[in-house]
């Protein structure tokens, strides 16, 4: 089964294509100028998933998946939240928006500095959709820790492994992480026969929809 991944996030293609791989799923991706983020309208990780797997859907008529990610600090209200890549402004990068996020956490004393990374992930076919949801909780720290990953990893530390994100090999982010987890939800759901709604057409008016 091939399916279209709404993303130009190549790293993320090379780990979501080894979990969806390894259900007989083949992910291929956009090509690098097909920037996504002008579709990230929505109010909710949900919506933003949905909104980009519908839109490549029309377009490719494939089988496609779109996912919406980010980081929500308990403290700062949920934010950065759907703006997690544009937190900071136009032309920080990852070290300017971490920058920030220290900056607005800096008076909270360690157990008002829970935080959780949220993916959702959207599946779009012909006549249905489902979107499913994983997080994974953390402490954010006070200063940066480790070199892998991107964007929050240094300095989201994951208490069960006694690291930050950033200080995993990707092979053991994913397997904690919300992304991790929701791509493995969508993937054992379909190897698990809800598959055959994506190659029975006369089962295309089902719709299955997973939200919270
Ligand atoms: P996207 O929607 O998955 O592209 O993620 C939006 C933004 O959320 C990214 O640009 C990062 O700033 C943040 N983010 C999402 N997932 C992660 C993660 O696994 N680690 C660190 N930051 C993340």
């Amino acid at each position: 089964m091939r399916v279209l991944l709404a993303t130009t996030n190549q790293g993320k293609v090379a780990e979501l294509k080894h979990i969806m791989g390894e259900k007989g799923i083949e992910l291929i991706g956009l090509s690098d100028s097909e920037s996504t983020d002008r579709i990230e309208t929505g109010r909710t990780f949900s919506e933003n998933a949905l909104l980009k797997a519908n839109h490549y859907h029309r377009i490719t008529r494939l089988p496609t998946i779109a996912d919406d990610s980010g980081l929500e600090v308990e403290a700062l209200g949920g934010a950065p939240g759907v703006h997690s890549a544009r937190y900071g402004g136009l032309g920080a990068d990852d070290g300017a928006r971490v920058a920030k996020l220290l900056e607005e956490m800096k008076d909270l004393p360690p157990h008002r500095r829970c935080a959780r990374f949220v993916c959702a992930a959207a599946m779009v076919w012909e006549g249905g959709q489902k979107v499913v949801l994983e997080e994974a909780r953390g402490v954010i720290l006070t200063s940066p820790r480790g070199h892998n990953g991107f964007g929050y990893d240094p300095v989201f530390f994951y208490e069960p492994l006694g690291k930050t994100f950033a200080e995993l090999a990707a092979s053991e982010k994913a397997a904690v992480s919300h992304r991790g987890g929701a791509f493995r939800q969508l993937a054992t759901w379909l190897s698990e026969g809800e598959s055959g709604v994506l190659d029975t057409p006369s089962s295309a008016d089902r719709i299955v929809t997973t939200t919270n």
